[in-house]
């Protein structure tokens, strides 16, 4: 319930510019996300990267309205991704970058889908200059087929792109199956959006079983599955699968978000495996910041009892 309505909140101008402006908001902001700046990110990038793990850089913002304002943002990827190469940030992949389809353009009235793929195919140039790879995110349920469609006719030119599933989704294990294929780059995560009944699970445990079913899947098959979660219990059917079928350490790797759990992180990347942690950064930080409150109560406690705490 709570979960629906801080979702529902993030749409909601009224409350974004409430939480936007409450003086507190950026401490609490600052726990999720690098900074404003491309320096930001690539300061904590360089932290990361020197504590073994690896890392993959979100320019803040979506549903983009305006053409100029998407082609700025894949410019703004250009010119991290020069700056990543520039800094030994991106050799053997240590950095990457993700990018929102509706940041881009996918949700422009006129030609979005033919837009975020002219940008996205933009920002792939520039990580293959810069020697690393582009994940694309998955966003809500309406722009799952327009985003996998996109995302499967770029693969021509660039096969490395990655791309997300989520598990809320029912169809989240079927998409798998046919991604599990040699050189396909997956995601997979729960999935931090709302989506009605007849597309997605709603119960928790239903998610969680999607998830397993989907781990199985991407492990048991031949493309490099990404597996971005925090739950415990998934972490450790995850390893318990890859040490019965005996997959490489280096055929897959784990991701968790900036900022949750830095203690599994470095617990995993000590025991070999490869860790990503995704690092978002610039100054449109509210809708990712809402999410993150929606996933977890006790985030929200701790940003009332700050709000509450300020004289
Ligand atoms: C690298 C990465 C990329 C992602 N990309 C996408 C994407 O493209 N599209 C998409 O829809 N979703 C994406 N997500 C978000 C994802 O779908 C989930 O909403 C999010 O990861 C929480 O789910 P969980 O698997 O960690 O499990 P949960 O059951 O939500 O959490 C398990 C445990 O993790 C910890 N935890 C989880 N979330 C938080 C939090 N916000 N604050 C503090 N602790 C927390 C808690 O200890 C919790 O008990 C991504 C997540 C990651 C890690």
């Amino acid at each position: 319930m709570l979960r629906r309505v801080l979702l529902a909140a993030s749409a909601s101008q009224g409350v974004r510019r409430l939480i936007t402006t409450a003086p507190v908001t950026r401490d609490v902001v600052k726990r999720f996300v690098a900074g404003d700046t491309a320096a930001d990110a690539l300061a904590v990038t360089e932290r990361l990267v020197g504590r073994g793990l690896s890392v993959t850089i979100d320019y803040l913002g979506e549903d983009t309205v305006d053409p100029d304002q998407a082609a700025a943002v894949a410019s703004e990827y250009v010119a991290l991704l020069d700056r990543l190469a520039a800094a030994g940030m991106t050799v053997g992949g240590k950095a990457e970058v993700s990018v929102k389809p509706t940041a881009v353009g996918l949700g422009l009235a006129e030609h979005g889908e033919k837009t975020a793929a002219e940008n996205i195919a933009r920002i792939c140039v520039a990580a293959r200059t810069a020697g690393t790879t582009v994940t694309v995110d998955m966003e809500d349920h309406t722009r799952v087929e327009a985003t996998l469609r996109l995302i499967g006719e770029l693969r021509a030119d660039f096969p490395d792109l990655g791309c997300v599933i989520q598990s809320y989704l029912r169809r989240g294990p079927g998409d798998c199956e046919a991604l599990a294929v040699a050189g396909s780059r997956v995601r997979l995560c729960k999935g931090a959006y709302q989506a009605p009944d007849a597309f997605a699970f709603a119960a928790r445990a239903e998610i969680d079983r999607s998830y397993a079913r989907c781990i199985r899947i991407l492990l048991d098959g031949d493309g490099y599955p990404m597996l971005a979660t925090h739950d415990p219990r998934l972490v450790a059917i995850a390893k318990s699968r890859v040490t019965t079928i005996g997959r490489d350490p280096g055929s897959f790797e784990y991701q968790m978000l900036y900022g949750i759990r830095t203690d599994e992180q470095a617990r995993l990347a000590a025991e070999g495996a490869q860790v990503r942690v995704y690092v978002p950064y610039g100054k449109d930080w509210y809708g990712y910041f809402m999410r993150r409150l929606a996933e977890r109560p006790a985030n929200l406690t701790f940003f009332l009892r700050a709000l509450s705490s300020r004289p």
